[in-house]
This record gives structure tokens, sequence and C-alpha cells, in this order.
């Protein structure tokens, strides 16, 4: 139950009584899709929906089977973490019980090491206090920031009021972000694959806008911020495309879209030029892709981890890139010279 629990807590990012308190009957299957059905009891915002992964579904299933065959405390029947007894304060398992059990597995788990290095380059150890039910939430939401989810899907999946809220997990100070390009212009191909780096961070800034699935170096599209492609994004066939290493997750998805779209004009029966079009998109992303995972596998490992690091900075800042905050002062009324 406990092993559930925590791989619920890790895969979903829900707070630890939000875990506790889910009841037997939380997943919902439609069209091969898992949603976990949930309580945001913080903010008492019932009957939330998340969507989880077929791996964490299975996990629940595998407990919920488990959990039919065992006798549990009558009020607990309808939960899926029943508590121990009838005599306990709540109904279901207690979220202090899930914070004291993991702090016990952790404080037995023999060796645990950070990334940090020590003066003599061997790996400090892993600060465990850090390891607490709650600290999965935040870890959910930076895993989906570094990916480059945007803000406005996260802050759904986190079920935050405010996107304010959702924003934190997404600071990128302004040296990372120099960092970060400075690493990654150095590693931009053009749609053949031949490198083509940028000259400087501020070339790859100002001469450069992302789109979708790479930068694009079309000054009018630059000017406009990426929203004036004149040939709608077919940016493996134009000579203006400047892909690079942290776009290669757009990229796979691309064309995963471009496939399902491609066995949907087949099955309109839609003309040959249609399905040529898909056709050849297809054909000319794979390459791109296949040609950064050949250029990322002949690079060390150091310099791989560098650009995996750069990466994530990058995609976390185009994430927000529509959602600038503006740093409001409020005015109170009456205060001399309020517009
Ligand atoms: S198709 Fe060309 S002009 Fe349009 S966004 Fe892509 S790279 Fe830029």
């Amino acid at each position: 139950m406990l092993q559930t629990a925590y791989l619920v807590l890790r895969d979903t990012g829900r707070r630890p009584i939000e875990v506790a308190s889910l009841r037997l009957k939380c997943l919902e299957t439609r069209k091969g899709e898992n949603t976990l059905l949930w309580d945001n009891v913080k903010k008492r915002r019932y009957g939330r929906k998340l969507p989880i992964t077929r791996e964490t579904a299975d996990v629940i299933r595998t407990w919920q089977g488990r959990r039919r065959q065992i006798e549990v405390p009558s009020r607990s029947r309808k939960y899926l973490f029943p508590s121990i007894t009838d005599r306990s304060g709540f109904a279901h398992m207690e979220a202090s019980s899930l914070a004291n059990s993991m702090r016990e597995w952790v404080a037995a788990i023999p060796v645990l090491l950070s990334d940090e290095l020590d003066e003599h380059g061997a790996r400090m150890p892993f600060d465990r206090t850090l390891i607490f039910p709650y600290a999965l939430r935040h870890a959910y939401a930076q895993r989906h920031a570094d990916a480059g989810i945007p803000v406005d899907v996260l802050k759904e999946l986190m079920d935050h009021r405010s996107i304010v809220t959702t924003m934190s997990y997404y600071q990128v100070s302004l040296k990372r972000k120099r960092e970060a390009i400075t690493t990654m212009r150095r590693h931009t191909i053009d749609r053949s694959g031949r490198p083509a780096p940028f000259t400087s961070t501020t070339d790859y800034e100002a001469q450069s806008v992302a789109v979708p699935f790479g930068n694009c170096r079309e000054p009018s599209n630059v000017k406009a911020g990426g929203k004036a492609c004149a040939i709608r994004f077919q940016c493996a066939g134009c000579g203006f495309y400047r892909p690079d290493p942290s776009y290669m997750p757009a990229i796979e998805q691309h064309v995963n879209d471009l496939r399902a779209d491609l066995e949907t004009a087949k099955a309109m029966d839609a003309d040959d030029f249609v399905v040529r079009n898909l056709t050849d998109q297809i054909t000319a992303f794979t390459t791109v892709a296949s040609i950064i995972r050949d250029r990322l596998g002949s690079l060390p490992e150091d310099e791989r981890e560098e650009i995996a690091e750069a990466s994530a900075v990058l995609r976390k800042v185009r994430a927000t890139r529509d959602h600038t905050l503006l740093p409001l002062t409020v005015i109170r009324k009456g205060t001399p010279n309020a517009g």
C-alpha cells in the first residue's frame, strides 16, 4: 500500500492528503486514456480529473485488486488507502502516516548520493531531509517545467488558481539563460543537417526566433516574434530553419502528429498531393531528428550533459514566452500622481 501511495505521489504530483484520501474508484479509462479522479482538498475543489500514464494506472489497478481482497475498517471501505483501525482519526490513511513511513524508508537506504562533488571529486551524500511527500509535488511540477510544458498547461495540471504560482517553477536567471544559449548556439544545424552555429548569444537572441520545432532566421518572422510564417511552419523544408538539440522533444512529437495526420488523410481518401506533402514532411523532420541524435551521440558525456541542462533551461524559457508577467506596482487610490 505504501509503495503504491509513493508511486502515485511521485507520478501525479498531488498533495499528500489528496493521495491519502483517494477513493477506491479513483480511475477512469476511456478510449485507452487513463484519468485520476481526485479532490483538491486544500482549495475545496472536488471531483477534479488528471490525465495519468498507463504505468501509473496499472500500479493503482494492481493495488485495487489486492485492496479488495483484504478486510478493512468498515468506514474505510470507499477509500483506496484505508486506515489501519476503526479508532484512527481518519477513515483513510493519514497523510502524517505516509510522511512517517517515507522518512523511515529513506533513513533505511544504506547509501544515498547527490550529484554534487566534494573537493576530491567524490559525490557528496544526499541531504535526506529533502525527501518528504510534499517535495514530490514540487518535483512533478519542476519536471514538467524543465520539459518545456507550457505554463498554462502546467497550471491546469497543478490545479493552481493563479498562473503566478505556476510561474515560480519556470524561473530562470538571466545568467543561466545566457549560459544555456552560449552552449546551444554552437549546436545549431540547418535543415540539411549542416552545422550552422550562431556567432554569439546576441546573434542567437536578436537574429532568430523560437518557432515550434526550432529557431527561425526569416527576418520578417523574427520581427513578428515568430507569428508570421508565410509557409505555415513547414520548417524542415525551409532555408531559414535552425533547429538545435533543445527542440528534440518537439520535433519527435511533431513527427508523431504528422504520422497520425497521414493515416487520417489516407483514410479520408485525400488527394495525392496531401499525402505527398505529409510524407515529405515526415521524412524531412525525421532526418533532422536523426542527425541531431547522431551528433549528440558522438559527443563526450560531459558535453552531452551540458547540452541536456541547457536544453531544459531553454525549453523552460520558451514555455513561458507568451506569459511574460510585468512587474506591476499597485498605486493606492489617493496617492499623489496616481493615474
Ligand atoms: S517555415 Fe521557415 S519561415 Fe516559417 S517558421 Fe519555419 S523556418 Fe521560419
